[in-house]
């Protein structure tokens, strides 16, 4: 976005009037699952003013950038949506975090159970020493969402996230993704890298998690009782043997161990499996 965007939509935002006509038309299109928008009166009814033409003349003003008109409907735009989808992340009320949640699995990295924990739009996946995956969560989960509904959201948006990642698009911006082996990290020694050319995030993936949509690997799970895409991504870390690096990278293979039986992968960190040995 150009300074000058920036400048303009952060104006439409600087006047009540138009502050409360998003703020309505976010909460329906955050709180009903089917939300179809809201009339002229519904608006006027829902924003603190008794002035029709000075409400009127507002409305107008937003719409094209942050908000539609749909037959009678008013609706935010995909660029409205994802600005307040980002303003409530980032003043959300701390009081009312979840606590940890514990997921029944221990760390990859040493014995510790592992929990979830959500904080300030992130939830966090470790065990209080190491992180293993870190996430943005939108707030509104937190609150709506049973326990296990939250976990099987969050583990859809994992993979969500990982699929985007390996075909090159940052899950968070829709930015081009960089791309790069790394065999110096921490805790992994072995992964690759996405930074986000748009955002700056810096992505990472081990080498198993890149060929989850692969036919070769599902079925080399399947056939031992695990369906990749009904999995969490953070029940799977017990099934990644050793990792490798090829002839200086970017290749790397790495074992998968399910069910006491060991495949040798080779992959490319963009998606492709390179080989892939089978048990006898
Ligand atoms: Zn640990
Ligand atoms: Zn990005």
């Amino acid at each position: 976005m150009s300074r000058t965007g920036i400048d303009a939509a952060l104006g439409l935002l600087s006047n009540e009037t138009r502050f409360d006509i998003l703020r309505a038309l976010a909460t329906q299109r955050f709180t009903a699952t089917d939300a179809t928008g809201m009339t002229f009166s519904e608006l006027f009814a829902a924003v603190d003013t008794d002035d029709s033409g000075n409400f009127n003349y507002h409305l107008k003003r937003l719409l094209g950038r942050l908000v539609t008109k749909d037959g009678e409907y008013y609706q935010l735009t995909h660029g409205g949506v994802q600005l307040f989808s980002s303003l409530q992340a980032t003043t959300y009320a701390p009081d009312s975090e979840r606590e940890s949640l514990p997921l029944d699995q221990s760390c990859p990295l040493c014995t510790r159970d592992l929990k979830a924990t959500y904080e300030e739009g992130f939830l966090a996946i470790g065990c209080g020493e190491h992180v293993i995956v870190e996430i943005y969560v939108h707030p509104s989960w937190i609150e709506s969402l049973s326990t296990d509904e939250f976990l099987d959201r969050v583990s859809l948006l994992l993979r969500h996230h990982i699929e985007k990642i390996v075909d090159g698009f940052c899950p968070l911006c829709h930015g081009p993704l960089g791309y790069e082996l790394r065999s110096d990290d921490d805790p992994y020694p072995i992964q690759y890298h996405y930074p986000c050319q748009q955002c700056g995030t810096e992505l990472r993936l081990r080498p198993q998690q890149t060929v989850f949509r692969d036919a070769t690997v599902a079925a080399f799970y399947r056939e031992r009782g695990i369906e990749l895409h009904e999995t969490p991504p953070w029940e799977l870390y017990d099934t990644y043997g050793e990792t490798w690096v090829i002839d200086g990278g970017p290749q790397t293979g790495f074992e998968l161990v399910v069910a006491g039986d060991t495949a040798r992968v080779t992959v490319d960190g963009q998606g492709a499996v390179r080989s892939f040995e089978q048990p006898e």
